[in-house]
């Protein structure tokens, strides 16, 4: 399932910050874990109250945002270089266009069978 991605304004996540932090275990090496709710799918998310709405935010995508003070934008997907899709150290995050998402799952996916050359 693709999950829907929400803007937020930074002022949110600020406020945020530390209760986000909070529920997440972070040892100095390795992936950062959520002991907070996830979704069906795993990936952490917070409620995080915004414009008068409650919203349902990948917390992944706020820890880039503490890290790099850029909010991902609507059609900016954080992903993981560790693989590891419900880890949350900042070091391990990278901003992917939608193309490069795209290329990236069809690289990893490894069914195809050419990775030969
Ligand atoms: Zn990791």
């Amino acid at each position: 399932m693709k999950y829907q991605t929400e803007s937020i304004s930074q002022w949110d996540l600020r406020r945020m910050k530390q209760k986000i932090l909070d529920r997440i275990k972070r040892p100095s090496l390795g992936c950062w874990s959520w002991t907070g709710a996830a979704a069906g799918d795993g990936v952490p998310r917070v409620m995080v109250a915004s414009n008068h709405r409650h919203v349902n935010y990948v917390v992944a995508r706020a820890m880039y945002f503490f890290e790099h003070d850029h909010v991902p934008a609507i059609n900016e997907v954080v992903g993981h270089l560790c693989r590891n899709k419900r880890c949350l150290n900042p070091a391990h995050l990278e901003l992917l266009t939608p193309e490069e998402c795209h290329a990236d799952s069809s690289r990893s996916s490894g069914t195809g069978g050419h990775d030969a050359q």
